[in-house]
């Protein structure tokens, strides 16, 4: 899969802590989304996210939970 990936030069969370966009169990994903609903590349990470079946972390601005409810809805359509 060749891929642009020139949206992560803007990536917001580059400037955060990464830490918190793969929260421990019962973590709080919170500052992570925060952080997301302010980035320039949400819609072209969220769609790598998809695209690339990332398994783990905040993307896009979804959990794990958010983004699987994703795959499944377009899965289903
Ligand atoms: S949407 Fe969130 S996880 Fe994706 S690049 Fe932006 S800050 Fe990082």
């Amino acid at each position: 899969m060749s891929a642009d990936l020139s949206w992560r030069d803007s990536a917001l969370c580059a400037q955060t802590d990464p830490e918190a966009y793969y929260p421990e169990v019962g973590g709080s994903a919170v500052p992570a989304k925060r952080t997301c609903m302010a980035c320039p590349v949400t819609t072209e990470c969220r769609e790598y996210a998809v695209a690339t079946g990332q398994r783990w972390g905040i993307w896009g601005g979804l959990t794990q939970r958010e983004l699987r409810q994703l795959i499944n809805q377009r899965t289903a359509a």
